[in-house]
């Protein structure tokens, strides 16, 4: 036994000394998945394999950053490439950009671009949205590009009437981000997938450099990661993934839990381990995750137990009001750490959704005790930051559009939306950027002579902006603000508030120029910035060094663990979410999600729900969700408010039938996943690839199969 196994059961053993061919690591939470994967890397290492060859996929930074210092440990300083999916396909798509008919310098649309560049291309297709919203259409699209449709595969389909509207919109939306240069999110991983299908060379010398291709969390792919790991996994099939199909819970991007169930028949050569010790949190309260699992249908049932010593009871506890559950937690926590056995680091508190969280927040901040919200994609949201960025992206890609849209009169220049429109439809008309057009205002007859000026002086703006672009960030950024004169136009329309101060938020985002500028000393550009700030995800704020208790949604808390957790608002349609209540399927899904929150805990844990909620400033009243009925409540300590009644008595579904319909959902609430936005696909599955001839196959499963012909592509 050497010294990376000597830490290892013999089943972590055996997985992390499986090299050569396909590997399944099955097995539930706290078990140590994560913990074989990093060693099975160090593992690697050791037995000579480069680390160039070398390749772990995440789904948050995160976890690729918590894998990096637990790799470091074992095997300092080598260069294998972790991150997540997203970054993985960003990185590729950069060298073969000009084959999926994009260029180098292409850039990322963060979800509010892309809604931007949705709404001109709802437009632009002229359809009807009299039956089917706009949002509805962006979930139609993006459900169909994690499965790998394209507009033309989309139109041959004949679905429902929303649908068919999608499928008029999709074409128009992919030609003018092409046309834009750009992609959106759910484009990072149909691109490459695409590109690695139409382009055998390059998919054989990827599979041959990138020999050895690990997943975590492997249980959350979507059609299009399944299809890009396969097809580099041909040659040299040593794909080594672990899962958990009880915490999946992405099934509202396109997540196929089939993709972890079948891996047994698309490997037949597989070698398969369980690992059945949990080793995170105490008996307690691995009874209650696996009570509450086991209401799932759709599931292959599992062993875990844990030789962890036996800790407190769960508490299941019933609060007057979601205000009450607030001050309660924060009183909870403050006595915990009076008793002296815990710091504030120690906790964490879990909802469905962040909106959720603010009258915790107001109840830790009353009582001084530091907190965190792990949400990453705030600060990068803010208008000022938003503006600058927009800048930026528009120096880096002169065809971003919507950031054209952005800062064409951002400090206000008097150019006003009939000007823009008038140039949108000469930039329509001539199939050109924007930022063309308004070089040519000359040739737009429709614009009077002092719009054309303005214009014309913008212009002049940006070249004199644009001649910076290889400058450091932090030079390049300073040159800005001041040439727009940034903070004087901050100080005229955005008055500072108390908890939102924009002109220290543009020195924060100087700061973190600067900081990209010293780590990336050769290597920084401003389309790395640029990309590196679009694929923040919500889980990167999250910093272990501080000493602060952590406010997360459960979907942001997959993968790590904490010794003491509040799971707070465990109700009615909040958990299970109301859309995804009419759909069984989606209903486990949100079981799930409860089971992965339980599960995050250590030592010590306590599920709440109140009487009244308030949404939109008003207490509402609130029915506790259905999985607390499925908990094993003799085992637990359940504190409910004095004199109310027994929720879980049978007789209370009848007494109040439809209470819930009188509610309104919650409104402008981030929302981490929401349910009952996508359909999963559950039709034929894909048949074991041996050889590229089969790779086509798993690019539309729902599809009418074009057996030799291959479907084509925008
Ligand atoms: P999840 O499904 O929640 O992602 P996981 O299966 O990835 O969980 P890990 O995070 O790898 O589990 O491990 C859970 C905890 O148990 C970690 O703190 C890890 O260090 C610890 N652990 C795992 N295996 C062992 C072991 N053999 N000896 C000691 N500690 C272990
Ligand atoms: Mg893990």
């Amino acid at each position: 036994m050497d010294a990376i196994t000597k830490d290892l059961t013999v089943a972590q053993a055996e997985a992390v000394q499986h090299i050569d061919g396909p590997l399944l690591i099955i097995a539930g939470p706290g078990s140590g998945k994560t913990r074989v994967v990093t060693h099975r890397i160090a593992h690697m290492l050791q037995s000579g394999i480069r680390p160039w060859q070398i390749a772990a996929l995440t789904f948050t930074n995160k976890a690729a950053d918590e894998m990096r210092s637990r790799v470091d440990l074992l095997a300092p300083n080598q260069p294998v490439w972790m991150g997540t999916f997203h970054r993985f396909c960003a990185q590729q798509l950069r060298r073969y950009a000009p084959m999926v008919g994009l260029a180098e310098n292409y850039s990322i649309y963060d979800s509010s671009d892309s809604k931007s560049a949705m709404k001109r291309a709802i437009a632009a297709a002229g359809v009807s949205t009299s039956h089917t919203s706009p949002e509805q259409i962006t979930s139609a699209i993006s459900n169909a590009k994690n499965r790998l449709i394209t507009p033309e595969i989309m139109a041959q389909q004949t679905g429902r009437a929303g649908d068919t509207v999608a499928a008029k919109v999709y074409p128009v939306y992919q030609q003018q981000l092409l046309t834009a240069n750009a992609v959106d999110f759910d484009d990072l991983l149909f691109h490459f997938a695409r590109l690695l299908r139409e382009n055998p060379e390059v998919r054989s010398n990827l599979d041959e450099k990138l020999k050895y291709i690990m997943v975590d969390e492997y249980q959350d792919t979507n059609l299009a990661q399944y299809a890009i790991v396969r097809a580099l996994s041909v040659d040299h099939p040593n794909l080594a993934v672990t899962g958990d199909p009880d915490q999946s819970v992405y099934g509202w991007r396109g997540a196929d839990l089939n993709n972890i169930l079948d891996f047994e028949k698309d490997y037949p050569s597989v070698k398969t381990v369980r690992l059945e010790q949990n080793y995170r949190s105490t008996p307690e309260i691995l009874r209650v995750a696996d009570q509450l699992i086991r209401h799932n249908r759709r599931r292959k049932q599992k062993k875990l137990f844990t030789d962890n010593p036996t800790g407190e009871a769960v508490t299941l506890r019933q609060y007057e009001s979601g205000y009450k559950e607030a001050d309660g937690i924060a009183d909870e926590i403050d006595n915990q750490m009076i008793a002296g056995n815990a710091e504030p680091r120690d906790f964490a508190i879990m909802c469905r959704m962040n909106a959720l969280t603010r009258s915790i927040e107001h109840a830790l901040r009353n009582r001084g005790i530091p907190y965190q919200i792990v949400n990453g994609l705030e600060f990068y949201q803010r208008k000022e930051i938003k503006d600058l960025l927009a800048y930026l992206h528009l120096i880096n890609n002169p065809r971003h559009d919507v950031a054209l849209h952005r800062v064409i009169n951002t400090p206000t220049r008097g150019i006003g939306a009939k000007t823009l429109e008038r140039i949108q439809r000469f930039a329509d008309d001539h199939r050109i950027p924007m930022l063309e057009a308004t070089r040519r205002v000359d040739e737009i007859d429709s614009l009077s002579k002092r719009a054309k000026t303005l214009v014309t002086s913008f212009v002049r703006l940006y070249d004199r902006l644009a001649v910076k672009a290889t400058a450091t960030l932090e030079d390049m950024l300073r040159f800005l603000i001041e040439e727009i004169k940034f903070v004087a136009y901050l100080e005229r329309t955005t008055p500072e508030q108390q908890d939102n101060n924009p002109i220290a938020n543009v020195d924060e985002f100087i700061s973190a120029a600067v900081e990209f500028d010293q780590m990336h000393p050769e290597d920084g550009s401003l389309e790395a910035f640029l990309e590196q700030v679009a694929l923040v995800s919500d889980t990167d704020a999250f910093e272990d060094s501080n000493n602060r208790v952590t406010l997360m949604t459960m979907h942001a808390a997959k993968g790590l663990e904490f010794p003491r957790v509040f799971i707070i608002a465990v109700e009615d349609n909040l958990l299970p979410h109301r859309r995804s209540k009419e759909d069984e399927t989606q209903l486990e899904e949100e079981r799930r999600l409860l089971f992965v929150g339980v599960t995050r805990a250590e030592q010590w844990l306590q599920i709440s729900y109140a009487k009244l909620r308030s949404f939109r400033g008003e207490n509402q009243p609130a029915i506790p969700s259905m999985f607390l009925g499925e908990l094993p409540r003799d085992e637990m300590q359940v504190v409910e408010v004095k004199g109310s009644r027994n929720f879980f008595d049978d007789a209370y579904d009848d007494e109040y039938p439809d209470s819930w319909d009188l509610v309104q959902e919650p409104a402008a609430v981030t929302d981490t996943g929401p349910a009952g936005q996508t359909e999963v696909a559950d039709g034929p599955r894909i048949i074991p690839m041996t050889d590229q001839s089969a790779i086509p196959d798993v690019y539309h499963d729902d599809v009418p199969p074009p057996k030799k012909k291959k479907p084509k592509v925008s």
